[in-house]
């Protein structure tokens, strides 16, 4: 069965020309993008966000810790590590009746899709039929449901699609070459396997990083190359900024310099520009001028409400706020965006190609391409 009814439709060409979702990116291509002038980069990515997205427009989602703490696993960011001692509380597996009434409270703040992680390592089998529950529950209220449970075997995947979970989350978190430096109790090839699974299933793949680990600008082209060259892209590619947390080994890491973040933004945009790059955890963080950075840069997706899993998030209201400042989703709902923006409805690609026409115009979109290939060779 299929639930990708409302995913962006992957292209691997537009009817013009202009755009092609690439499979094939090499690491030197993704390091040259990282190294471009800010603007030209910046450029690049809302032209290819344009092609594919109305650039004013942001979905929103709602986050839900369904079993808190005490996992297994030992992410060094993660506060739900039972490795750590973070002060945080540790919660059981939530009735479901309760869960379906925080998702009912987020469709009535304007989430359009309820989001639910729970912290495990795999999903316990005496778990499932409330995980089932939850799952049918959400759909019937109307939300496009969204779960984050640990690593599945391929009988879970299945089953949980058989229950109409339109997205599963599983981050590939930083590149495998510094995987292990965050994460030692499972392996990069875990993942992988995991979101296979998912993706066979036919679920949407929700799969992206966190930028802060203490990785260096290859690692975070080493994820892009990851993400963006598998067969089919993440409908969803979360980017969270590290949100640093007492009592984890990464309390006192390196802050990441906004720019940068941005910059994640926008190369992952330029190699996955048909997926909703989601602006995700850190966002508390992050001044309102680096978020409307983001959204330049093509974020369109983000989740709403006062915390995010275990950490803290922007009050629903000040993100209204900043969607009124910024012009986004006037007169739209919050939802995601399935429909393809035709290029042509594009002012700025159109005045892009006119210009080209010009002979004293200078072609820097081009010229990078042409970079771009040489690194390519
Ligand atoms: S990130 Fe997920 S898997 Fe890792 S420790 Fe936290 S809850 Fe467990």
């Amino acid at each position: 069965m299929s639930n990708t009814s409302s995913a962006p439709a992957e292209n691997s060409s537009s009817s013009s020309g202009h755009s092609v979702v690439r499979h094939d990116w090499t690491l030197s291509e993704v390091e040259a993008l990282f190294q471009q002038p800010f603007n030209d980069l910046i450029f690049q990515a809302q032209l290819a966000h344009r092609e594919h997205f109305d650039p004013n427009q942001v979905q929103v989602s709602t986050l839900l810790s369904i079993k808190t703490g005490a996992c297994p696993e030992d992410c060094k960011y993660c506060p739900q590590s039972g490795h750590y001692n973070t002060g945080l509380e540790k919660e059981k597996l939530m009735e479901v009746q309760k869960v379906l009434e925080e998702a009912r409270s987020a469709k009535a703040s304007g989430a359009t899709r309820f989001c639910m992680g729970a912290a495990w390592k795999n999903p316990p089998a005496r778990d499932m039929p409330y995980i089932i529950e939850m799952i049918k529950g959400v759909k019937a209220l109307g939300l496009e449901s969204c779960m984050t449970l640990g690593m599945l075997s391929e009988e879970q995947a299945t089953e949980l699609a058989g229950a109409g979970l339109d997205y599963y989350n599983h981050n590939l978190d930083t590149s495998p070459e510094f995987y292990g430096n965050i994460i030692t109790t499972r392996t990069y090839a875990d993942r992988l396997k995991t979101l296979a699974f998912v993706r066979e299933a036919g679920m949407n793949v929700c799969s992206g990083g966190i930028v802060g680990l203490g990785e260096n600008e290859r690692d975070r082209a080493g994820m892009l190359v990851q993400l963006a060259n598998m067969p089919k892209h993440p409908e969803s590619v979360p980017i969270n900024m590290l949100v640093k947390v007492a009592g984890t080994p990464l309390a006192d890491a390196e802050a990441v310099d906004g720019i940068d973040f941005v910059r994640t933004i926008a190369v992952a945009k330029i190699m996955m520009p048909a997926s909703n790059v989601r602006l995700s955890a850190g966002r508390e963080q992050m001044s309102d001028e680096i978020q409307a950075l983001a959204f330049l840069a093509g974020a369109n997706s983000i989740f709403l409400g006062d915390k995010l899993l275990t950490t803290a998030n922007p009050e629903a209201n000040k993100d209204r706020q900043l969607f009124a400042r910024l012009g986004i989703n006037k007169g739209h709902d919050w939802g995601e965006q399935s429909a393809v923006q035709p290029p042509e409805q594009c002012p700025i690609k159109a005045m892009y190609d006119a210009e080209k026409s010009n002979d004293h115009y200078y072609d820097a979109m081009a010229s990078q391409s042409d970079r771009n290939m040489a690194g390519h060779g």
